[in-house]
């Protein structure tokens, strides 16, 4: 089968460029995505009776009410909230300082003394904002700015110390600060550029439902809004993509070929650096380069139901912190009875090492850690176990390899900007390659209107 471009992936940034390159004329498209649906990372599952989001939740970077922002509105916040209208709710965590949890049993930490932990770790935030405006050849690690302001040599040790620290960074990265870059992330662009607050998506459309709307846009639907275009194959795994100087062919496990003209290759950034597809010739060694050292960070959101409810709520209560002398163990959990009054169901977020091995055991093992956790955290209540877990597995998944992209120190911004970079025919897109907003929806949407434009530049020089 032949078309002029063949984009390798459905989930955002693919759906996204293939929009871009519809708007430009390029209609001679195929979109070959190894999975039964569209929308990769942007997943709702059902859960104990209701859909529940396991991939991205939140629309982040959107302005306070009332603050003018001209442009500079988030592109996922308009389709979200103008164009769908989905149900969100801002996520506000001012509260957590008196919703921080002791490990051994005692219950609440003393808030005033959560509350200057979390005042100690903004000023050394702020202090590293400054960092960033030295040249890039200076950027050093979270950490390492910790140690320069704090003068912590081994980062916070303490239980609280630590799951502020957690918070801080590894709930918005999913990884470590010794890892992340302070350059590319104090300030966080998509904050700067479209404003603080975060919209938790929580709708039984679905969050993936802003994919299908950009997707309806040039694909043809059926009267239901189910995409019914030939020129979206799903169950269509890449296996090798062999390119040249007059066209490219793509192999599908499934053992068909097809041949275009150019490809865009959308699979996460984790996808790239497994051995999933094969590139013939191999991709030159100023690529896989730049890919082998970027990151490819994991989050989980772990979902609970249980028969009734034992954690407080009302103003002030949704977010609540596990303070564990192990860090990153079942550290930050939210409630979602704004969302879905009488759900009783919670969600914690676990990353990095402990995502991987909790990736690795049985739920039932999962569970019943989560539980122990829950009656630290509650000793004066009746805690009855969950009677349902979801524990999403986004490392493990071939398709995947992890959740999002996260810059790490040693990192320039010319050789991040190398992952994004063509070889030959074969272009490349997806949240990783985001100008300044990788890890996010919006980065992945952008991306795919930006790897777009480079392919329709290379197309008219070539005409
Ligand atoms: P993907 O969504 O991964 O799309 C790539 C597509 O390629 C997939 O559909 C995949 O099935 C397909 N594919 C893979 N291999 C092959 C192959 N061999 N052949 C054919 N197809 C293939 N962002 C936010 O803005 N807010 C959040 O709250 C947020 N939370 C997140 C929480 C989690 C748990 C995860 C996983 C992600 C989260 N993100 C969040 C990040 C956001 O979801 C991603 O940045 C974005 O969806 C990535 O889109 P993409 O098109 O780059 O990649």
């Amino acid at each position: 089968m032949k078309a002029k471009v063949i984009i390798i992936g459905a989930g955002m940034s693919g759906i996204s460029a293939g929009k871009q390159l519809s708007d430009a004329g390029i209609t001679d498209l195929l979109i070959l995505e190894a999975t039964d649906r569209i929308g990769g990372r942007i997943r709702k599952t059902e859960f104990a009776g209701m859909n529940i989001e396991m991939g991205a939740n939140w629309v982040e970077g959107v302005a306070h009410e009332g603050e003018a922002r001209n442009d500079d509105v988030n592109p996922i916040w308009s389709i979200v909230n103008n164009e769908l209208g989905l149900t969100t709710f801002c996520s506000n965590y001012d509260n957590i300082a008196s919703n921080t949890y002791n490990e051994d049993g005692t219950g609440l930490y003393d808030e005033d003394f959560v509350k200057r932990t979390i005042d100690e770790a903004n000023e050394v935030q702020k202090k590293g904002n400054k960092i960033s405006e030295r040249p890039r050849s200076d950027d050093i690690s979270v950490m390492a700015m910790q140690r320069f302001f704090e003068h912590t040599p081994y980062g916070p040790t303490k239980p609280v110390d630590m799951v502020i620290d957690y918070y801080m960074n590894d709930y918005e990265f999913a990884e470590p600060p010794r890892v992340t870059s302070v350059q590319s992330t104090h300030p966080l662009p998509t904050f700067v550029k479209f404003g603080e607050n975060v919209y938790f998506v929580a709708d039984q459309r679905g969050y993936e439902s802003v994919v299908h709307y950009i997707a309806g846009q040039y694909l043809e639907t059926d009267g239901l809004g189910a995409i019914v275009d030939p020129r979206l194959m799903l169950n269509k795994a890449v296996q090798e993509i062999t390119y040249s100087e007059d066209c490219v062919t793509v192999k599908t496990e499934d053992g068909w070929l097809y041949e275009a003209e150019y490809v865009m290759v959308s699979v996460s950034l984790g996808v790239l650096q497994s051995n999933l597809i094969t590139f013939s010739p191999p991709l030159p060694e100023w690529k896989t380069f730049s890919l082998y050292q970027f990151d490819m960070a994991v989050y989980t959101k772990i979902f609970l139901k249980f028969p009734k409810r034992f954690w407080p709520v009302g103003s002030g209560t949704e977010f609540f912190l596990y303070a564990s002398s192990r860090r990153g163990y079942y550290p930050i959990w939210q409630h979602l009875e704004k969302e879905y009054p009488g759900c009783s169901i919670l969600l914690v977020t676990i990353t990095d090492d402990e995502s991987r091995r909790i990736e690795q055991q049985s739920d039932e093992q999962t569970k019943a850690e989560a539980m122990e956790v829950l009656r630290k955290m509650f000793p004066d209540r009746d805690v009855p176990d969950a009677t349902d877990i979801f524990v999403p597995r986004w490392w493990s998944d071939k398709f995947f390899r992890g959740s999002f992209s996260n810059w790490p120190i040693g990192v320039d911004g010319y050789e991040y900007d190398q992952i994004g970079k063509p070889v030959g025919r074969v272009h490349f897109t997806g949240e990783h390659t985001s100008e300044h907003y990788n890890g996010y929806v919006h980065g992945a949407y952008l991306a795919g209107k930006h790897s777009a434009d480079i392919l329709i530049d290379h197309a008219k020089r070539e005409k």
